[in-house]
């Protein structure tokens, strides 16, 4: 008979566990047969003796399988998921999903909300009136197979065993071990039911892996996965020493990627969409390389078949598609101020979690599962890294209904900027690729 126990001892000594073992623990995890403090122990076992990509990839199967597994096959062609490991402001989903369907590949895209300082694409895109989320299996398969594209929130019950392996790692120390991060990660994506994967793993002060090196470990640890279960799969590691683009705020942000989506966005959101998109064409058979990729893709952000996807995508979901040529269709904050720079010099860096959470104080994050969030306030950057200030010049844009915590959202916002006598170098937007 299998124990837990022994499955315990052995990874505490270093050993590989099989798939039957794994199984076993998983399962009766699941099912309440075993309990949390021996998950703990193998848990903290595991961030100390690591797993091997054989070991991995099993765990991360038995994540996936342990609740709803999609089948997109309804939907025809190949589908590529694209997933963050999290940031400030990561308006790219928005931008992403319309303009790749604009080239031809099938979007079938399920997302979150937002908690603390992170955003969620859920969240944004209810500040479009009337466009809805929530959409049934079967009207989320017609919608991408008649417009190519669909975003919609989770639905069913998708990988239970990463919930509770997840909110049990966040109480015992054991969420920063790669193999289970990667496992966490790539359940989700396997259960979600994608064909190929594109994965934007960050790094940087905003980012959950600070260093390149463990991002570098996270993003091979993930494609490892990928090959092993035979699911093609890339992972860019990419920049988040500020925040992307320059909104931070649900409908801001709506504004953002339309303007991106007019050509008129700020350079780095745009050049990561392109890139991050360009990879999902390629593996989706629709690009021969990443060049042709990026060059179909511009294209459409030049001839406006991006935004044209976007504005069909809304009308389909029920939502107002008449946003995308009059932005003051959505909803506005009452009031704004400007924040002012307090000496010269260049900016240096800008602490993602700090404008994260600025945001979060004026009301357009949730600081707890069951908060409500204003979709109009949020922040919007007038300087990123590398930029020379003078002493008064503006650092950001407020948008707030509520001056109850004005002062404190300022003062993290201040906080966010380190100012420098030194110009740095601008930071690269894409550090490698994993494949
Ligand atoms: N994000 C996840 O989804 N899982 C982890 O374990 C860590 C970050
Ligand atoms: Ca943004």
């Amino acid at each position: 008979m299998m124990r837990a126990y022994d499955i315990i001892y052995k990874k505490r000594e270093g050993q590989k566990l099989n798939k039957e073992e794994l199984k076993f623990l998983i399962n009766g995890y699941v099912e309440g047969e075993i309990p949390d403090y021996q998950m703990s122990a193998w848990s903290m076992a595991v961030y100390f003796q690591g797993m091997d990509a054989e070991e991995t990839a099993n765990l991360t199967m038995l994540m996936a399988e342990s609740g709803d597994m999609i089948d997109l096959s309804p939907i025809d062609g190949i589908k590529v998921d694209k997933h963050s490991t999290g940031g400030v402001g990561d308006t790219t989903t928005l931008v992403l999903a319309p303009l790749v369907a604009s080239a031809g590949i099938p979007v079938a895209k399920m997302s979150g909300r937002g908690l603390g300082h992170t955003g969620g694409t859920i969240d944004k895109l209810e500040s479009i009136p009337n466009f809805n989320t929530s959409l049934s299996r079967d009207k989320f398969f017609d919608n991408v197979n008649q417009h190519g594209v669909a975003v919609v929130g989770q639905t069913g019950n998708l990988t239970p065993a990463d919930k509770k392996l997840y909110a049990l790692r966040d109480v015992t120390a054991t969420v920063e071990s790669i193999p289970l991060i990667a496992s966490s990660i790539m359940s989700k994506k396997l259960a979600g039911g994608a064909d190929a994967i594109i994965l934007d793993v960050k790094t940087g002060n905003g980012a959950f892996m600070k260093s390149f090196d463990n991002a570098k470990k996270l993003a091979e640890a993930m494609v490892a996965i990928g090959k092993e279960v035979g699911r093609d799969t890339a992972a860019y590691i990419t920049d988040m020493n500020q925040p992307l683009g320059n909104a931070v705020g649900n409908a801001l942000e709506v504004k953002e990627a339309i303007k991106t989506l007019k050509g008129e966005g700020p350079e780095d959101l745009t050049e990561l969409c392109i890139e991050l998109g360009a990879g999902m064409l390629q593996l989706a058979g629709k690009a021969a390389n990443l060049e042709t990729g990026k060059m179909i893709l511009r294209k459409n952000l030049k001839n406006g078949k991006g935004l044209d996807k976007f504005a069909e995508m809304i009308t389909a979901q029920g939502g107002n598609a008449k946003v995308v040529e009059d932005i003051s269709l959505l909803p506005t904050a009452d009031s704004t101020v400007e924040v002012k720079a307090e000496k010269a010099g260049y900016v240096a860096e800008i602490k993602a979690l700090d404008v994260g959470l600025s945001a979060m104080i004026l009301g357009a994050g949730r600081e707890n599962k069951e908060s409500k969030i204003d979709l109009a306030v949020g922040l919007e950057l007038k300087k990123k890294t590398s930029d020379q200030i003078s002493k008064g010049d503006t650092l950001a844009v407020l948008h707030y209904n509520d001056s109850k915590n004005l002062d404190e959202a300022k003062k993290k916002l201040l906080n966010a900027f380190t100012i420098t006598e030194e110009q740095k170098k601008k930071n690269q937007l894409i550090y490698e690729i994993i494949k």
